[in-house]
């Protein structure tokens, strides 16, 4: 097969790479989407318990609706929200289904390596810009090698969730203690119910995914007695992020901000904010986490953990690939200013495609969340947008491919707004956010009082030998006293 004939690989059979075959089907080019689930749609299927912040007319790509509204699909209500799984039910799957789609996904095929062929990552050569790449693709049969003539990477950062520990590093005891923690969303009214119900639950980080495990446990708590919910954040609390409440374009996503920041205020959650983990060990049938609070050495009991911290990009099978990417954010440097975190909290970003998202690499890219690198703030529309434009380079229709037009729904609540609630937090361990956390033993060996194992979530201060449970009024002491 010469070059030309060659497929396209898309790696990944999420929203954005089944979208992105469906750009590249109406382009006339040849898509192979590679997905390493045993079906399509595996990240969204993980989640599918967990209803979406987006309406339907955000979440369905232009050129997928035409192969499917060609078989008779009727869209979803545009307004309605839809949980993940619906996403997969009423879409991606029929979508996957389609005549132009079904022979072009192969699942139960893992990529675990990319290069040009005959071209090491260090190698130039004469052709190397024109070389095919070459994947390997791990099946059940073994390792295959599949050519192609360009890839699109989409796939996801579903399978890398940032640790709980303080350095983005795993705390030490984190890994050891992986049957007693759960990353991502776990199904806590559904199926995991059992796992939560009366137990104590330390709930870590700060985005929608923490937000939502909250609110879940929440709603939990209220059937099942004895189940606590203690949620760490890295930052103080009147620093954290809640989102632009009614003024978010997005009404769901606003409200379940606005939602998660009631429950904080209301004490229905136990806030721990600052807490940045260093150790977790165990402790009899529970996790005994230590963490640091300003100054102060925390150490408290926890029966499981979940930690909602974000996900970070897998370059690990890209080693052989020439990539351009920011130190901090991973992403490529045309994007990285337009979403970095540390610069700005706007979640709507300008439209960018191809030009944006190339790397050093010609004929590579990375599209979908994935192409946030760390970035948290990815939305679907986005996406499809990057794989349109990405479709009509690789259709040689530059034109297309530079025009980028997306509209955003803006999220209420910007870069001015987080730093006057970062002043305000740092204002010293005595202010507001000190008091909103009453359950936490601190200082050095505090004075200890007696409490049921799993329901005390309080253990011991940094400088005691053993944890034990204390006093919450003991525990505001240490700073404030
Ligand atoms: C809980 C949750 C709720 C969200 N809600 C919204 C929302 O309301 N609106 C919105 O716009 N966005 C939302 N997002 C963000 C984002 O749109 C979704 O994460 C979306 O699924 C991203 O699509 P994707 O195709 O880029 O990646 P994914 O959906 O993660 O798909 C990647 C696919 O690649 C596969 N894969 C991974 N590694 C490999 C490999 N090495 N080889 C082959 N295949 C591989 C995976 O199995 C997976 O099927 C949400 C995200 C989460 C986690």
């Amino acid at each position: 097969m010469t070059d030309a004939l060659l497929p396209i690989a898309v790696i990944g059979a999420g929203p954005v790479g089944l979208a992105a075959a469906a750009q590249l089907i109406a382009r006339g080019l040849e898509p192979l989407v590679l997905e390493a689930g045993p079906e399509i749609g595996q990240a969204v299927r993980a989640w599918g318990h967990v209803r979406m912040f987006s309406p339907w007319r955000y979440n369905t790509d232009a050129a997928a609706r035409a192969l499917l509204e060609a078989e008779g699909w009727t869209a979803p209500e545009a307004e309605a929200y839809p949980t993940g799984a619906e996403l997969v039910a009423r879409y991606l799957a029929p979508l996957a289904a389609t005549q132009a789609l079904r022979g072009r996904i192969r699942t139960g095929a893992r990529v675990v390596g990319i290069a040009r062929a005959d071209h090491g990552r260090l190698h130039d050569g004469a052709g190397r810009d024109a070389a095919p790449f070459v994947l390997h693709v791990e099946t059940c049969c073994g390792i295959q090698a599949v050519h192609a003539r360009a890839v699109i990477d989409c796939s996801g950062t579903w399978g890398a969730p940032n640790p709980a520990g303080a350095h983005g590093l795993p705390a030490p005891g984190e890994a050891r203690n992986a049957d007693r923690i759960a990353y991502g969303i776990p199904d806590v009214l559904g199926a995991a119910r059992e796992t939560y119900a009366g137990a104590t639950t330390l709930v870590v980080g700060a985005g929608h995914s923490a937000m939502n495990a909250v609110l879940d446990l929440v709603a939990l708590a209220k059937e099942a007695p004895g189940t606590r919910i203690l949620w760490a954040f890295r930052r103080p609390l009147g620093a954290v992020n809640f989102g632009g409440g009614a003024r978010d374009g997005l009404a769901q996503r606003g409200a379940l901000g606005a939602q998660a920041q009631a429950l904080v205020e209301s004490g229905a959650v136990t806030a721990l904010a600052p807490f940045l983990i260093d150790r977790i060990a165990r402790d009899g049938a529970a996790l005994a986490v230590t963490g640091r609070q300003g100054e102060r050495v925390t150490m408290l009991r926890a029966g499981r953990m979940i930690v909602a911290a974000g996900f970070r990009p897998d370059l690990s099978f890209l080693r052989e690939v020439r990539l351009g990417l920011d130190p901090a954010v991973e992403t490529t440097p045309a994007l990285a200013p337009l979403i970095d975190p540390n610069l700005h909290s706007c979640g709507t970003v300008r439209p960018h495609g191809e030009a944006e998202l190339r790397h050093p690499e010609a004929g590579f890219w990375i599209a979908g969340m994935k192409s946030y690198g760390r970035a948290p703030t990815f939305l679907l529309a986005t996406g499809h947008e990057q794989v349109r434009s990405i479709a009509a380079a690789l259709a040689g229709d530059w034109q297309a491919a530079r025009e980028v037009q997306l509209e955003l729904p803006e999220t209420g609540v910007c870069s001015t707004d987080r730093t006057d609630a970062t002043d305000r937090a740092s204002a010293g361990c005595c202010a507001q956010v000190a008091a909103e956390v009453p359950a936490v033993a601190s200082g050095c060996c505090a004075a200890s009082g007696s409490s049921p194992a799993e329901v005390a979530p309080l253990v011991a201060s940094g400088c005691c030998d053993s944890p034990s449970p204390v006093a919450a009024a003991a525990a505001r002491k240490g700073c404030c006293g």
